[in-house]
């Protein structure tokens, strides 16, 4: 008879433990968040590290990290000429657009949206 009330007991437990389940489950999830909560840091201090090794190694061809070192440089580079690319469209840009009057060829000193001189409109900048 000890197994049928061991079986009974387990029942009861199981039965009787609702309540205690849904205070159960309302810990793990703050403790689940606080594990995050670390994790976020740890990730925080990792990109600290990384920045410091990557100031550190970058000259150093037999560093551990060279690989991650030689991305790093290889996109640094890809963002120099990208940077020069938007520089170059810009300038474009800037040469493309007359800045005199299209009827008089009065020259836009400010940022006039007429001509001064016969008051023709200048084109959009
Ligand atoms: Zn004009």
């Amino acid at each position: 008879m000890a197994f049928i009330n061991k079986i009974g007991k387990k029942i009861g437990n199981v039965a009787g433990s609702a309540a205690d389940k849904a205070k159960d489950l309302a810990e793990t999830t703050k403790l689940n968040a606080s594990i995050s909560s670390e994790e976020k840091q740890i990730n925080q201090y990792y990109l600290e590290i990384g920045k410091i090794m990557f100031e550190h190694e970058k000259d150093n061809p037999n560093s551990p990290v060279a690989e991650q070192i030689g991305k790093i440089l290889a996109s640094q580079q890809t963002i120099a000429e990208i940077k020069a690319k938007i520089a170059e469209i810009k300038t474009d840009n800037d040469v493309s657009v007359p800045n005199t009057c299209p009827n008089c060829q009065t020259e836009n000193s400010g940022n006039s949206k007429f001509c001064p001189n016969c008051g023709t409109p200048f084109p959009d900048q």
